[in-house]
């Protein structure tokens, strides 16, 4: 290792942690040392320091704390003659300048609170383009894509390539490959950010292209974000910096690309990544790191020309990403997922209530359908004008020797993110209110509707090869025949529901296993049956029972029941049997049906957290989505953290919203009768099921009764409320025992 590299960045260590120090102490003669400080949102405190440290930073007075820390870890100056300042003292340099860098923007968000915008997507009219830190919220929404393996990781940009063209082919083709783009810095006053805006690139978390800051100092954001997702998915404690570094090393697939001349700053922040076996790749003629040691493979690569950052990136962590190869003129991948074709971008569009548009996916004869054909019944897209509206009839049939007409909704829900899936193509919603949003670059690139076809061919087989055999799409744009489909698909729907719907506990034998989440929370195992669908809302019964015959050695592994141990609160022989061999020792048993006592364990995916408010003898639900207080004294993302790592939490459960007002949901402590607070949002949107069961349990108006933020936020304040209403939770049984 040269001895260049480590002195510019043991350097940029002393100078940034004495810049820290400098602004720290102007702060403290302008602000009260119990002024709170610290990123919006957040359960994590500053998350780097707090994960490593265990050090809670949440006044100004608690900052000192972490930067003495990070002083007291910079090393002795590189002499003349010293020839041997290897990696340790450069690491510990680079760990000083991170720490430095995330007390500079907790101060930053203390003193210009208006400089980043709280939001997922940039304000571009507003000239507001940078984002700052993750809050939970979005954390835990990106997060789960990082455990799902949806994301296989991210490339942190730092500075500004030579131009918009180059910037702009860096980025999407790490969007090709999936990956997050974390980009902060700037270099001599450009940002990458600014180059794709200028570009037309869309920016924001929704496109995975993520503005944190145009300073050195916003890269810990990054940091933050992985080490958060140790703590939240991965069950590493606070503090536990070892473990923490190592999770990061093995897990989380990330690396930084240097655009433009390495600073001693710079040359600080890429020592700093190391520790998280991060290497760096820059563009320039930097002293390289090369010889391994932290990270899987060389620490920092030098000199790599544009066209060969990405390969070269991905190649030195160590990390395998595709190219999904569809036949179609668009790029194509879930990068593209959450891009928005708005107004002015709009080309033309189906559905949404401007027209019908129906999706159907039906098993067919084996000898009746042709694998790949691609029909298109109706006008085709180039007869459309600009701002013009087509109907459209999205009908697949599949078959298969190992197809059940019970996966057939299961392959519908994929149309979805398919079509989202290619760039410049907008999907929203699913069955008779779907509505694609065709945009004029996509057209501009060739985009015609047999594309949609092509997509799902390829990528039914590419996913689902192990229970289908052929995929035939007929796309209907003549409104008679649309309309035909729309009316026949309304009856196939309502056929399935009835049948899902009616499904109990007692119907099956066997349940399934989803150990998916196991990657990030090793202990973790959900059973699935068909009254308790996973708590991340994404599997119920049916979904884990077509994956198992989809991939017979996945995460969903068919459980007989066994013996029952205990009805009412729901528990079985063969589950425990099952769930002691998958946590390896850590849960021997749970029960289904209670909250109260040994719950089914909770991962950082749960749509929502209900937990105990002993003073109404009842309990409360919070979702993710809804950021304030609880009665029960914590927030969704303060809930989650203490509970949300594999662990079985008496008094607390993870569960999905749909499961609110599934007949077993908490059975074994008196049932949905006992919920006496859910934010308005979740009562909304669950409404009318909400009824339906309320209705079944003989309390037609339990919606009404159960109290939301807008009646209290206490214990004390909702009862009265409750009392009022007579709410059936206050004449159960005590609900501890
Ligand atoms: Fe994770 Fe459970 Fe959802 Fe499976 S069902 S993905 S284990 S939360
Ligand atoms: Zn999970």
């Amino acid at each position: 290792m040269s001895r260049l590299v480590a002195f510019a960045a043991i350097q940029g260590g002393y100078n940034i942690v004495s810049k820290v120090e400098g602004r720290y102490n102007r702060a403290l003669q302008t602000y009260d040392a119990d002024t709170k400080i610290g990123f919006p949102n957040t359960a994590y405190f500053l998350p780097v320091i707090y994960s490593l440290t265990g050090m809670k930073v949440e006044t100004l007075e608690d900052a000192k704390k972490p930067l003495d820390f990070a002083r007291g870890l910079l090393p002795p100056h590189v002499k003349g003659h010293n020839h041997l300042p290897y990696l340790g003292p450069l690491l510990d340099a680079g760990m000083a300048a991170i720490m430095a860098f995330e007390v500079d923007e907790a101060l930053r968000y203390l003193e210009q609170p208006d400089f980043y915008l709280h939001s997922e997507e940039p304000d571009i009219e507003a000239g507001k383009i940078w984002l700052g830190a993750a809050d939970d919220t979005v954390f835990r929404k990106r997060g789960v894509e990082f455990v799902d393996g949806s994301a296989p990781g991210f490339a942190a940009i730092v500075g500004s390539a030579p131009d918009p063209e180059t910037a702009k082919e860096i980025v999407e083709e790490y969007q090709r490959r999936s990956l997050y783009i974390f980009c902060a810095a700037n270099q001599n006053g450009t940002t990458v950010i600014e180059q794709l805006i200028e570009a037309g690139v869309q920016v924001g978390w929704n496109t995975r292209i993520v503005p944190f800051g145009p300073d050195i100092s916003s890269a810990v954001f990054a940091l933050g974000f992985a080490n958060r997702a140790a703590m939240a998915f991965g069950g590493v404690e606070p503090g536990d910096y070892k473990r923490m570094l190592l999770y990061n090393k093995n897990r989380i697939f990330a690396f930084v690309n240097a655009l433009g001349d390495v600073n001693a700053e710079w040359a600080a922040a890429a020592a700093g990544a190391i520790n998280w076996g991060f290497p760096t790749l820059a563009d320039t003629d930097i002293p390289e790191v090369l010889p391994t040691g932290v990270c899987t493979y060389e620490h920092v690569v030098a000199n790599v020309p544009h066209d060969r950052m990405v390969e070269k990136s991905v190649e030195v962590r160590g990390l395998k990403t595709t190219v999904s190869t569809i036949d179609i003129p668009l790029s194509f991948g879930p990068a593209y997922e959450g891009e928005r074709v708005r107004g002015a971008d709009l080309f033309c569009q189906m559905g949404g209530g401007k027209s019908q548009a129906t999706e159907l996916v039906k098993m067919a004869d084996l000898n009746k359908v042709e694998d790949g054909r691609v029909v298109i019944d109706g006008p085709a897209l180039d007869t459309v004008k600009e701002g013009g509206v087509l109907p459209l009839g999205i009908y697949v049939e599949v078959a298969g020797r190992k197809f059940q007409t019970d996966f057939e909704p299961i392959i519908e829900r994929q149309i979805h993110h398919l079509i989202n899936y290619i760039q410049g193509v907008m999907h929203i919603g699913q069955r008779d209110i779907a509505w694609i949003r065709v945009s004029k670059a996509a057209i501009e690139k060739g985009f015609t509707l047999k594309d949609i076809g092509v997509v799902l061919h390829a990528k039914f087989h590419q996913d689902f090869g192990n229970i289908l055999d052929k995929v035939q799409i007929t796309l209907i744009t003549d409104k008679k025949k649309a309309d035909e489909l729309t009316k026949r698909a309304r009856g196939e729907y309502k056929t399935r529901d009835e049948r899902v719907e009616k499904m109990t506990d007692e119907d099956v034998e066997t349940y399934y296993s989803c150990t998916l989440c196991q990657s990030f929370a090793p202990t973790h195992v959900c059973t699935v049956s068909p009254e308790r669908t996973g708590l991340c809302g994404a599997y119920n019964w049916m979904d884990c029972k077509a994956s198992f015959e989809i991939n017979p050695t996945g995460p969903n592994q068919p459980i007989e029941k066994g013996e029952c141990i205990d009805a009412k609160l729901g528990q079985w022989k063969g589950v425990n049997d099952f769930i002691r061999q998958a946590s390896r020792g850590a849960i021997d048993h749970y029960n289904f049906y209670s909250m109260v006592i040994d719950p089914m364990t909770t991962c950082g995916c749960c749509e929502c957290i209900a937990a105990m408010l002993p003073a109404c003898n009842g309990i409360m639900t919070v979702h993710r989505d809804y950021t304030g207080e609880t009665p029960c004294g914590m927030k969704f993302t303060t809930l989650a953290g203490v509970m949300g790592g594999g662990q079985s939490s008496p008094g607390f459960v993870g569960h999905s919203k749909f499961n609110i007002t599934q007949g077993k949901f908490i059975v074994g402590d008196g049932g949905l009768l006992r919920m006496v607070w859910m934010p308005k949002s979740l009562k909304e949107e669950i409404k009318e099921r909400l009824e339906r069961r309320g209705k079944e349990l003989g309390v037609p108006n339990l919606v009404d009764m159960i109290a939301d933020e807008t009646v209290g936020l206490t214990e004390e304040e909702i009862l009265p409320f409750l009392q009022e209403k007579g709410h059936p939770a206050l004449t159960m049984d005590p609900l501890v025992g």
